[in-house]
């Protein structure tokens, strides 16, 4: 049991340790990582903990450490837990079998598919594409990346045929891996063909190798596809994970693109390593014998850091949901969180919302009593949501973590440690030990009172920051170290309370001058979100000739008739007014079915804005979006700002 222990030895059990942990990360932050750092395996001990600078910006962690991040998710497990389930596979539909898979089975298939890329020419520093369904082969894909020392890049597979290729291009991906196609729900995407139309302008890529899952019928490209199934039948199950430079590139994950282009953020071996695994065992509190389950999709970063990395390095039980919630019905969740008997469940507020819209008979005829932690994570949280989730979903009784970070910070910056420190409705609140989180006000000055409100900033490095933008490191300077010297900008606002509790306020673009004062839309849609009738809203401003700007708020509600909406606007306008003051009321609102989201969950603001402002001609690339649909209905109930 010896390496079990070593892990468990990182485990914040209590507020007082918490504080102590923070406390020595702050004041000998190398000291603190380096003791981290000790409980995983390596080849080759690290010759210095960190060095960094950020006006170049440049960040080094564990340099002169060896080691393969595989050997920490699979080998090292073999011993003590080579037959307990690493992954639990819930099909799209629920009739379809479960599939589960031990430490010592995904070892093998890992090492298996690490051969099949190595025949087919890929080795170390390769990028590699994936572009796959929630399947335990896309698990198995990303390893086997890893395990050779490829760096791979996995595209949400509900991106288009030009999004999947600029991707493609933009890292010189000299692999693809696909499926024949994927279901969600009663759909069944084409993933090859989608695949085949983006890699006619994508000349980097020399083979794509795909998985069989739905059968359906394909073109076939001789030469370069090969299907997964032969390639990997003979394949040796044994294979020697690449020993990796502490600081080698690990995977580009590309940002969901709610501001502006994604951009491919690059994140290393070790210190990414060394972080998700240190916040997964510390903010959900993880033991052994739990079922954990995370909703996102591998496609985002906290599917790569909360699916795999962090939980397969702790050795738990981790769930894939091939689906989606609303399928076959909006108790999918729910069901599955019964049938499996999860522990740990980590969703996001878009979820939670669309949720909360149906009877809670869904949520009741299942039995969540093995519910133990609940996790939000994506944008904030309004009151009402985390309500619900901790009263329907919860009973009154799991910890609600909600953590705040980035596809640029790699893993949880802040957030409660379930059950461990307090939580408080809304708030994110505290930083995990080692991130030293601070307000500065416009002019980029510290606000160093015990309570204040201003723009988030991280004045110290912590393992798993994203090292640059894949290709571009001046647009990485300028994006993150320019807004204030010498801070990383992560460009979210936040509040203080009295007792250091941290709460998101949203974007700090987000921001609209109306009459001369600042406002933020998070705090105006939070209290919309408040009427009893609203499901969802999203504010942005448009010019006005008077107050410079004004605020349009789109609002989805539960009614449907116009006599209750024209009820509605003025008691909305009445909400804002009390809750946050005059200035805040929207001076138009329109009622709408639904809103603009990308492919994560999050609300396509700047399409709202162009709306709202009249350039309805020009919206830009709305390719990415969930529900390119909505904007026609949105645009055809327009409010007459002009
Ligand atoms: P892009 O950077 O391309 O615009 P994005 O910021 O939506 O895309 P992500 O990295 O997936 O891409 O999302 C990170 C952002 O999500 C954070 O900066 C923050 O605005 C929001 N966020 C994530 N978790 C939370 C949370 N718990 N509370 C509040 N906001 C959150
Ligand atoms: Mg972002």
């Amino acid at each position: 049991m010896k390496r079990e222990r070593k892990l468990d030895k990182m485990v914040i059990t209590s507020e007082a340790q918490y504080k102590e942990a923070y406390k020595k990360s702050v004041e000998d932050p190398q000291a603190f990582w380096a003791g981290i750092a000790e409980n995983f395996q390596w080849h080759k001990k690290w010759d210095r903990v960190l060095s960094y600078d950020w006006s170049v910006p440049e960040t080094k962690w564990f340099e002169g450490g060896k080691l393969n991040i595989t050997e920490n998710c699979l080998d090292r497990h073999l011993k003590e837990r080579g037959q307990q389930t690493a992954i639990i596979w819930e099909p799209n539909d629920p009739g379809d079998d479960v599939r589960k898979i031990t430490y010592a089975e995904l070892h093998e298939y890992v090492c298996r598919f690490a051969n099949v890329l190595k025949d087919n020419g890929i080795g170390k520093g390769d990028r590699v594409c994936i572009y796959m369904p929630m399947l335990i082969e896309l698990t198995v894909a990303v390893l086997a990346c890893a395990r050779v020392g490829a760096i791979h890049s996995v595209v949400f597979a509900g991106f288009s045929a030009r999004s999947l290729a600029t991707r493609i291009n933009d890292s010189q991906c000299k692999m693809l891996i696909t499926a024949d196609g994927g279901f969600r729900g009663t759909k069944n995407i084409p993933l090859k063909e989608i695949a085949d139309e983006a890699l006619d302008h994508c000349p980097s890529v020399e083979n794509v190798i795909i998985y069989k899952n739905t059968g359906q019928s394909i073109e076939w490209v001789s030469e370069r596809d090969h299907w997964w199934h032969l390639e990997t039948r003979n394949a040796s199950p044994e294979f020697t994970a690449e020993v990796m430079d502490a600081e080698d590139p690990l995977f580009i994950l590309y940002t969901s693109g709610s501001t502006g282009n994604p951009k491919g953020m690059v994140h290393s071996c070790a210190g990414y390593m060394v972080y998700t695994t240190y916040t997964f065992k510390n903010v959900f509190q993880y033991k052994d014998g739990d079922i954990y389950w995370c909703t996102a999709d591998i496609g985002w970063i906290t599917g790569h850091s909360y699916i795999i990395y962090g939980p397969l390095a702790a050795g738990a039980t981790t769930l894939m949901f091939e689906g989606i919630p609303s399928y076959p019905d909006n108790g999918r969740f729910w069901e599955v969180c019964a049938k499996h008997k999860v522990t740990h469940f980590y969703t996001a507020p878009t979820a939670i919302r669309a949720l909360e819209k149906h009877p809670v008979s869904l949520v009741e005829k299942h039995d969540l009593s093995g519910l133990k932690v609940l996790g939000s994570v994506g944008e904030p949280i309004n009151r009402e949501a985390w309500m619900w989730y901790s009263k329907h979903i919860g009973k009154d009784k799991c910890p609600v973590v909600d953590t705040w970070w980035q596809t640029e910070t790699g893993g949880i910056l802040i957030s409660s440690l379930a059950g461990v420190t307090r939580q408080k409705a809304t708030f994110a609140t505290l930083p995990m030990p080692g991130i030293q989180a601070i307000l500065l006000d416009n002019e980029g000055k510290e606000l160093k009172s015990d309570t204040a409100e201003g723009t988030l900033a991280i004045k110290y490095p912590w393992p798993s920051i994203a090292r640059t933008i894949y290709g571009d490191h001046d647009r990485y300077k300028k994006v993150y170290f320019s807004a204030f010297k010498d801070h990383y900008f992560p460009g979210d606002g936040a509040l203080k309370d009295e007792e250091g509790n941290y709460r998101i306020t949203g974007r700090v673009d987000d921001v609209v001058i109306v009459s001369g004062h600042n406002l933020g839309t998070a705090p105006i849609e939070n209290a919309i979100n408040e009427h009893e009738m609203v499901v969802e809203s999203a504010v942005v401003g448009y010019p006005h000739p008077i107050k410079g700007n004004a605020l349009y708020a789109y609002v989805i509600t539960y009614s449907n008739t116009e006599e209750a909406n024209q009820k509605l606007e003025d008691e909305i306008k009445g909400l804002v007014a009390r809750t946050i003051g005059a200035i805040a009321k929207p001076e138009e609102i329109q009622f709408v079915p639904g809103l603009p989201k990308t492919r994560s969950g999050k609300i396509m603001r700047r399409i709202l804005r162009k709306v709202a402002s009249g350039e309805c001609e020009n919206l830009g690339d709305t390719s990415t979006l969930l529900n390119p649909d909505i904007v026609n209905e949105i645009i055809s109930g327009k409010v007459n700002t002009n």
